[in-house]
Formats: structure tokens, C-alpha cells, sequence
């Protein structure tokens, strides 16, 4: 039995329960119950947060690389120490399967880790100069200042594991605002940082009415970053505070991901890969298989395959019962989302094949592995994302009309295909629009490759070394042998 933690701010190095703005319950999203409460920083708790940082940058930027790798490296270790109490931690508050909480805080001190060793890596360059009266034109990367970084529910350890780290390797200062609804995960995630070493003021974490905090934050003087990780609508609307300010904006932002399945491929890994990932943290993922383009030779075996493995699934209270393999959506509104759409189905839209409702319990947020066949592409399930367990599938004659429907949308973060033909694969990587294509596999988010989208998925991206450098700016140093 995991007892819910008191959560706590952490401002300039002190731990504070009191929300000057009160307080707020968190719920767990498979038993409505409340787990506890939440402080909510009022603007001088934020302007506290904002001067901690604001002091701390100088000093932390100074720190030299190796230095900072040595605590970020400890932070990693001490994640994976603490990792199945902070898995705990997350199914409570979010729901998803042990397991797959627990793969995500390993996984996530993977990224720390690399990101940290960014921070002995990244050296800048040298650049030849061009007349013989200069000696040397060095260009560095320089931490950008204070970034302010916000993050959603569905993944409360990995995305603030990457702005963290990212942030702190570079040596830029940080206040995090974690969702409302998943406060101890960050938090848990956060002690690993301070115990690890970074200093008072480097890292702060605050929580309360996102709205009210963005904003404060994002117009305050000392900031100099903000990465935004949730919808494609809050997104633009915090991208437009930054521009104001003309602060480096990072948005990763929602997606509606295409999968081409074609006729060459391995029917039962193929089966098996789409069914795991679709259901995965109950379909709420930014990557999440959503729109399945299937060749027509292959459509009706597909639908009904997808469609019977749905059904094994056991959706349930995984923080009670190891057995779950899908939990619930994250809120009561995520399950009205899902009815709504369900509540059009039919003709256009598409058929319900299995699924389609809330499953009666008596409480908790949980909505049935649903598969729908035949909706048209300009129907809303293939245009909207949906955000929950729900799988649309199309049938394409030919692989030009599949790139076509993949390609319709304004969103473009991840894209998948499914094909044993050689020339297909490489039509398809090269034609697919999105800042992610996998191929053969679902997997685009390792600690070393670029995570990003185009379009409404937004820009900038998260891990791999582009990880690094986003909360960086270039500068040059043009050093002449004597004044001219
Ligand atoms: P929501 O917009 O109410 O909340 C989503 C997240 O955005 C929450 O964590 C919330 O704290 C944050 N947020 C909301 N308004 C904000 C603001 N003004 N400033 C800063 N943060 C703010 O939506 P929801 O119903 O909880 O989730 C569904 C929507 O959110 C979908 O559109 C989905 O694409 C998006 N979402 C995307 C991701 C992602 O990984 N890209 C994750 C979670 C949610």
C-alpha cells in the first residue's frame, strides 16, 4: 500500500506546504477518491520562485560542465533507486499499469542521464577565419537564463524529466509547473534533483491555476525560456505571451498519429504492436497510434483482429489490481470527450466494432478499448485527436491515397508504417509529414533521438542532443591579433 505524499512547493531551496492561494484535491482518476491536497502559489509565492531562479542562473551557468553532469548523473541514479515508489506514486495519480509506470521513471533517468552527459559534451566550435588579422572566431552555446517549464498529466515523470534535465545540463536556472492533477510525481521527481545536489534556487516547482501561473510567468522580466508541453490551443496561447516578450518558446504540442499499414506486412507483429501501443496509458499519449490506414487486402482480417484483442484487455484500478492492463482516462471530462465522440457515430463517421461507452463501475474515469471502423477521413474521430482508447481504421487501395490521409492534417508529431517491402519503406519514410517517422516499430521516444513535431504538434524538440541545445543561444567571440 503506497501512502500519498504531502505535497510541497519547492521555492529557492525551501520545501512549503502553504499555498498562498489555498489549496486544491487531487483525485485517483480509478476511484474518484481524493488522495490528498495540493498547495496553489499565489503570484508572490511565484515571485519568489521568479527571484530564486533569477539569482541562482549566474552562478549555476558558471558551474562548470563536469560539475553539472556529476549532479544530473546522481539524480538519474537516485530516480532509478526510488523509481517503483515513484511508479506507485504515478498510478495513484494518473492510473496507468505499474508497469508501464515504472518503465516510463526508468526510462526517464535513461534521459537524465544522457542529457547530463551533454553538459561535458557540447564545447561550441571553432570557425576558420577568413582575413589573416584575426586569430580565432569561437562560437559557444550559451545558457539561454530562468526557462519556465510546464508539463501535463499523461506522462507526470517522463516530460518533466526532459525539461529538467535538458534546462539544468545547459545551466539555465528553472521553475517547473507540473499539471494540477499529477503534483507528487513531479515532486517525487524533483526531490531526486535536490538530494542529488542542484542548489537552492537552480530548481523550483510550483503548482496551482495553470492559467494564472503561465501567464505570471511567462511575462516576468527574468524569464528567458518557456517549453510548453500539452494542447495545440494552450500552446498557442502561451506561444503569443512569449513572443511578446520575444522569449524562445519550445511547444510539444498534440497529435493525431497516421499508421500505414501495408499489404507486405508481418499480419501478427503488426497486430501486436498496434493493439499494445494504442491502449498504452489508455490512448492519452501525444504519439498515440490513432489513425490506421490499412491496405484493403489485409482491412477486414485487421479490423477484426484489433477489434477481439480489444476486448482481452482488463481495464480496471491498476493501483489495486497488478492484473490491469488499461486504467482510466485522467479526469471525468476525458470520459465525456469520448462519449461526445462516440455519440456521432455512425454512416460517415464510422462504425462502432467493439467498445464505444464508459464501463459501468461504480466510480473512476474508465472508458472501454474501442475500435472503429470505416470512418471517412474528413469525419471528426480522423481529424480531432481524440486523446483516449480509440483506434480508427481505414481501408486504402493504393499507398499514394494512405500518404495522402496521413498526410491531411496540420498536426505532424509522430507517424508510423508497417511494411516488409524495401521501396515501400523508404516512400513512406521519406513522404510521411511529421518530426518523428518509425518505421516496422512504434518506439520514437529514447533518451538519444530528437522528440518533436511540425505544424499544430508545434516546434523544438525534447532528448537527444537538440534536447540540449534548445535551452542554449549561439554566440560568437571574433578575436583580432591588435586593434585595426
Ligand atoms: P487541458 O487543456 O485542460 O489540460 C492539459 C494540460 O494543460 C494540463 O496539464 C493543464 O495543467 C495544462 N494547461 C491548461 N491550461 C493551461 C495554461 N493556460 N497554462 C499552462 N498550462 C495549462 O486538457 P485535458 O482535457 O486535460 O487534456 C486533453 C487535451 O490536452 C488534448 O487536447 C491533448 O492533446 C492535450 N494534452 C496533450 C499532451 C501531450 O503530451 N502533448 C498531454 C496532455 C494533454
Amino acid at each position: 500500500m503506497t501512502t500519498y505524499p504531502q505535497v510541497e512547493m519547492l521555492i529557492g531551496g525551501e520545501w512549503i506546504a502553504d499555498g498562498g492561494a489555498g489549496t486544491m484535491p487531487v483525485i485517483n482518476p480509478a476511484t474518484e477518491q481524493a488522495l490528498g491536497t495540493c498547495p496553489k502559489a499565489s503570484t508572490e509565492q511565484l515571485d519568489a520562485a521568479l527571484a530564486a531562479a533569477e539569482e541562482a542562473f549566474p552562478k549555476w551557468a558558471a558551474t562548470p560542465g563536469a560539475e553539472r553532469h556529476r549532479i544530473i548523473k546522481r539524480a538519474a541514479e537516485l530516480v532509478r533507486e526510488r523509481a517503483p515508489d515513484i511508479a506507485r506514486i504515478v498510478t495513484l495519480e494518473e492510473g496507468k499499469p505499474h508497469a508501464q509506470a515504472l518503465g516510463e521513471t526508468t526510462g526517464s533517468a535513461d534521459l537524465i542521464e544522457f542529457l547530463g552527459e551533454e553538459a561535458k559534451r557540447q564545447g561550441g566550435r571553432l570557425v576558420p577565419v577568413r582575413g589573416s588579422h584575426l586569430l580565432e572566431q569561437r562560437v559557444t552555446q550559451e545558457p539561454i537564463g530562468p526557462a519556465m517549464l510546464f508539463t501535463p498529466w499523461n506522462f507526470p515523470i517522463n516530460l518533466p524529466a526532459k525539461k529538467l534535465a535538458g534546462a539544468l545540463a545547459a545551466g539555465c536556472s528553472c521553475i517547473l509547473k507540473p499539471a494540477e492533477t499529477t503534483p507528487a510525481s513531479a515532486q517525487a521527481l524533483v526531490r531526486c534533483f535536490v538530494d542529488a545536489g542542484v542548489p537552492a534556487g537552480a530548481i523550483n516547482c510550483v503548482y496551482g491555476d495553470p492559467a494564472m501561473i503561465s501567464e505570471h510567468l511567462i511575462t516576468a522580466p527574468a524569464t528567458r525560456k518557456v517549453s510548453f508541453t500539452g494542447s495545440t490551443a494552450v500552446g498557442k496561447q502561451l506561444g503569443a505571451l512569449a513572443a511578446q516578450g520575444l522569449k524562445r518558446f519550445t511547444a510539444e504540442l498534440g497529435g493525431h498519429a497516421p499508421v500505414v499499414i501495408g499489404e507486405s506486412a508481418d499480419f501478427e507483429r503488426t497486430i501486436a504492436a498496434c493493439v499494445g501501443t494504442k491502449f498504452r496509458n489508455a490512448g492519452q499519449v501525444c504519439v498515440s497510434p490513432t489513425r490506421f490506414l490499412v491496405a484493403r487486402g489485409i482491412y477486414d482480417r485487421f479490423v477484426a483482429e484489433f477489434a477481439a484483442r480489444s476486448k482481452d484487455l482488463k481495464v480496471g484500478d491498476a493501483s489495486a489490481d497488478e492484473s490491469v492492463t488499461m486504467g482510466p482516462l485522467a479526469h471525468a471530462g476525458r470520459v465525456a470527450a469520448m462519449e461526445e465522440l462516440m455519440g456521432a457515430m455512425g454512416g460517415t463517421n464510422g462504425e462502432i466494432v467493439s467498445g464505444g461507452a464508459r464501463v459501468e463501475s461504480p466510480s473512476g474515469f474508465f472508458f472501454q478499448p474501442t475500435v472503429i471502423a470505416n470512418p471517412s477521413p474528413d469525419s471528426r474521430l480522423m481529424r480531432e485527436e481524440p486523446f483516449g482508447p480509440v483506434a480508427g481504421i481505414v481501408p486504402y487501395d493504393d499507398i499514394a491515397d494512405a500518404v495522402q490521409i496521413a498526410n491531411s492534417l496540420r498536426y505532424g508529431l509522430a507517424a508510423y508504417a508497417f511494411t516488409a517491402d524495401l521501396d515501400e519503406s523508404h516512400y513512406l519514410g521519406g513522404s510521411l509529414r511529421a518530426g518523428m517517422v518509425a518505421i516496422n516499430h512504434f518506439a520514437v521516444g529514447s533518451p538519444e533521438t530528437p522528440f518533436g513535431g511540425t505544424g499544430d504538434s508545434g516546434f523544438g524538440s525534447e532528448s537527444g542532443v537538440e534536447g540540449y541545445l534548445g535551452y542554449t543561444e549561439t554566440k560568437l567571440v571574433s578575436v583580432a591579433k591588435s586593434a585595426p
